[in-house]
């Protein structure tokens, strides 16, 4: 479907690849494919409260297929939480975190594999400790398992 990562999503792809390094020992990224589609389409009957605005499929090869619409309004840091997201999944192995923990009275997302993206705000006041936790998280013997993934738009409110 695509070859190789599309050039606006490479800056992230790097980031990413830099913090497992940091993380990870030995690593090295694996062969991947990362481009846009319309993934609307690919998302009816998930419900209509939200959309579909990344989607891992690991087949024969790890495919990210970001869905082109978010992408144009999304700023460089949703970008980077969806990328990194999808690569918890397609490169790290990592199955969606629904926990949530309370912090400073409220309650927040245990982890960037949250289905839901995290506000902005959110994800930028403790963007260390998710990145640590993304990775920190992830045991690699489990990244070749065939999967499809999606992380849903819908914002939670704040
Ligand atoms: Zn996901």
């Amino acid at each position: 479907m695509y070859s190789g990562v599309d050039k606006e999503v490479r800056v992230y792809v790097d980031r990413f690849n830099s913090y497992a390094n940091i993380f990870l020992d030995g690593y090295s990224q694996p062969g991947i494919d990362v481009g846009f589609g319309t993934l609307s389409l690919m998302s009816e009957g998930y419900g209509k409260n939200y959309d579909t605005i990344g989607l891992c499929i690991n087949h024969f090869r790890p495919t990210v297929i970001l869905d082109k619409k978010f992408w144009r309004t999304a700023s460089p840091v949703q970008r980077e939480e969806l990328v990194f997201h999808e690569l918890g999944h397609c490169i790290l192995g990592r199955d969606h975190e629904e926990a949530t923990q309370n912090l400073l009275g409220y309650t927040q997302p245990v982890s960037l594999m949250n289905p839901y993206i995290l506000s902005e705000p959110d994800y930028l006041h403790m963007r260390d400790y998710y990145i640590a936790e993304l990775f920190n998280s992830t045991d690699l013997e489990s990244s070749t398992v065939s999967k499809m993934r999606h992380r849903k738009g819908k914002i939670h409110a704040h």
